[in-house]
């Protein structure tokens, strides 16, 4: 068979995006171009620098740090055998990625502790809903270094907040909690392990299964039948060693100094060993039952099981996908980005000064829609209403000859002669594309 005839069989396949996953498009990204311009600029403003990190990395490096048992590591990682036969994996989350990298460049001998941020898209293969995808993007800060004092917990959350709130978030909620240290967690477990299992017969399978392999993670239950029997369960804040109770007390008075509204909940842990005391999560509106849109805590204990120097950290991870699905419920969506000028021209002449025109105001930061090929004023016009442009810069032969331009606001009909230096400076005024 020719390879003709074979092209001529094969159907043209449409393809589609891999279930989880989508496409984000314009306006949407101006949203969220806005939200990461924000971040970034109250992170710096905090002392903070940006890290950009691989998206995969050895499977070990996960498996170590989130836990074998997890969902996350045990179910819902994308890994594959690299050619040399190291299993590599997409990360479903940054905070390994960030404690591999400080080990690896030697951070800790930089003045401590050292403040990083990172944006980009985590991986989960998880079942998609509203809210939950298989990439999602997740804007990441950590404290790595220095000391476990309450203010840095604080200072930590204070910032999160501060964002949540330049951007109008609505309905913010933050859940705080102290789940101890390697002293008096293990003491606490036993306890709750010991009352789980006088109720086990009453709790569903994944719960029973919990009580032996991770009780902590039974506090997490959203099973309704089991809620009355988790609300019984001794609370950790009892149980905590007088270092760890101090350290809460210090966390909860430094929130209230920065004037950080918060709720106490003793059902929020950390189901892993390194993580220790503060932990926290913030929910938002619009978002259904996946309403968490950072959650965050101190994990002091993982950079040594990931082979590092005893370091002290603290962190979060906020889900952006959720964060701006709550600020387009809440009608938070920037308007529409329309062009600031459409050049109706006509006639070769008007063509050079034209495409001079769309070069001066482009470099005066205006948006600028310069159509490639003529077309008559009424059809010119009725394009630069459709792209929602606020001015046309109507250039014909006569204006080129009698060096008057004409431009005309859209919105009112009004227009006006001007002449090309007298022009610019008028649209310069004020009227750039970010205005
Ligand atoms: P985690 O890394 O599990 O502590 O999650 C931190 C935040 O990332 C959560 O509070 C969510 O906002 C977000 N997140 C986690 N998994 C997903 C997902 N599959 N889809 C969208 N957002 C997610």
């Amino acid at each position: 068979m020719s390879e003709g005839a074979a092209k001529k069989e094969e159907k043209p396949r449409k393809f589609q995006a891999i279930k989880g996953t989508r496409d984000l498009l314009p306006p949407e990204t101006a949203l969220w171009t806005r939200v990461e311009r924000i971040a970034q600029e109250i992170f710096t403003s905090y002392g903070f620098g940006e890290i950009r990190l691989p998206i995969f990395e050895q499977t070990d490096l996960f498996a170590r740090s989130i836990g074998l048992e997890t969902d996350v590591v045990s179910k819902e990682m994308y890994s594959f055998e690299d050619r040399d036969e190291t299993s590599v994996s997409l990360r479903p989350e940054a905070t390994a990625s960030v404690c591999r990298a400080y080990i690896e460049n030697g951070m800790q001998q930089l003045p401590q502790p050292v403040k990083l941020y990172t944006m980009g898209p985590m991986f989960r293969r998880e079942r998609p809903q509203k809210g939950r995808y298989r990439q999602f993007y997740q804007i990441d800060a950590e404290v790595l270094g220095g000391s476990d004092a309450p203010g840095i917990d604080a200072e930590l959350i204070e910032m999160v907040m501060t964002f949540f709130e330049r951007l109008g978030l609505e309905g913010v909620q933050l859940d705080i909690n102290c789940i101890g240290d390697k002293k008096c967690r293990p003491k606490y477990v036993e306890l709750l392990r010991a009352e789980l299992s006088k109720v086990k017969d009453k709790l569903g399978p994944d719960s029973q299964r919990r009580i032996e392999t991770n009780s902590l993670r039974v506090l997490d239950s959203k099973l309704e039948n089991e809620q009355r029997l988790i609300e019984g369960m001794p609370h950790i804040a009892d149980h905590l060693c007088e270092e760890c109770a101090e350290n809460y007390r210090g966390v909860k008075k430094e929130l209230e100094l920065r004037g950080v509204k918060y709720r106490e909940n003793w059902r929020l842990v950390r189901g892993l060993d390194y993580y220790s005391r503060t932990t926290f999560e913030i929910t938002a509106k619009g978002l259904g039952s996946q309403n968490a849109v950072c959650g965050g805590g101190r994990y002091d204990g993982l950079m040594e099981l990931l082979g590092g120097p005893p370091t002290r950290a603290t962190g979060f991870a906020i889900g952006e996908d959720r964060l701006i699905l709550s600020l387009q419920e809440a009608g938070k969506t920037p308007a529409a980005q329309g062009r600031d000028v459409y050049i109706a021209w006509m006639g070769e002449k008007a063509y050079a000064a034209a495409i001079r025109a769309a070069k001066d105001l482009r470099a005066a930061g205006l948006s600028v829609e310069f159509p490639p090929v003529e077309q008559k004023f009424g059809k010119a016009l009725g394009q630069a209403d459709k792209l929602g442009a606020r001015y046309a810069l109507i250039l014909g032969d006569n204006e080129v000859a009698s060096g008057e331009w004409t431009l005309k606001t859209l919105a009112t009909g009004e227009q006006a002669k001007l002449t090309e230096a007298s022009l610019l400076e008028s649209l310069r005024k004020g009227k750039t594309v970010s205005s």
